[in-house]
């Protein structure tokens, strides 16, 4: 069941909407504190954030702004009383919906359903196979395919020939690869790439004969559709 973060100071509020949570079945925490709120939205694995707008430490829109800033989870405003500015403002900074206290709590769980499917679909990969020839990529189970053989690539081959496939008929800089493929740690070093472009030519061009990954000079590579 989802685990809901309630970040709410005032208490009768929290402990009344936490009992409802977990009578429909959620997991419930409550900060009733920004800074705590955020680190709780940011490192307690979260599916969803109740988010006050008043809050002692930093406030509601400050949390949404950070929250933003490393994470996706969806989050319902609850704004006092009936203050357009605050929901305008929760909205653009990324909040995905609004609530004005004082709320009807069927009204908030419909509105925390709803919030919850849609992430829920957001995070299915829209193409979960990618093929070119004999080569076949299954994202959801992140297996490598050549023909019937099972390839067996590290965490990094993968992500790599991903990317590449995701982008075929497109060269691709070392930098681009860099910055979608790897962590911030090689940032500027770009050898990386190189090594393990190698890497997938050993298990997979050489082994089969085929020429899959080509150099582009002085850009970088590309992966092209047989013709
Ligand atoms: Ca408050």
């Amino acid at each position: 069941m989802a685990k809901i973060l309630i970040i709410e100071d005032e208490n009768k509020i929290a402990r009344f909407v936490e009992l409802e949570l977990k009578y429909e079945g959620y997991e419930v925490e409550i900060a009733s504190d920004g800074r705590v709120g955020l680190e709780m939205a940011l490192h307690n694995n979260v599916d969803l954030v109740l988010l006050d707008i008043m809050l002692p430490g930093l406030s509601g829109i400050e949390v949404c702004r950070r929250i933003r800033l490393d994470s996706s989870v969806p989050i319902i405003m609850l704004t006092a009383k009936d203050d357009v500015t605050d929901k305008v403002a929760g909205l653009n900074i990324g909040a995905d919906d609004y609530m004005t206290k004082p709320f009807a709590i069927e009204e908030l769980l419909a509105r925390i359903r709803v919030a919850l499917n849609r992430q829920s679909k957001m995070y299915q990969p829209k193409v979960d196979v990618l093929q070119i020839g004999e080569l076949k990529l299954n994202l959801t189970s992140h297996s490598a395919f050549y023909g019937e053989d099972e390839l067996v690539l590290t965490k990094k081959e993968f992500e790599l020939l991903e990317y590449l496939l995701k982008n075929k008929n497109i060269a691709i800089t070392r930098e681009q690869l860099l910055n979608n493929v790897w962590d911030y740690e090689y940032l500027g070093d770009t050898n990386v790439v190189d090594v393990y472009v190698r890497y997938l030519r050993q298990k997979i061009d050489d082994k089969y004969g085929i020429h899959l990954i080509s150099t582009v000079r002085g850009v970088g590579y590309i992966i092209k559709d047989e013709k």
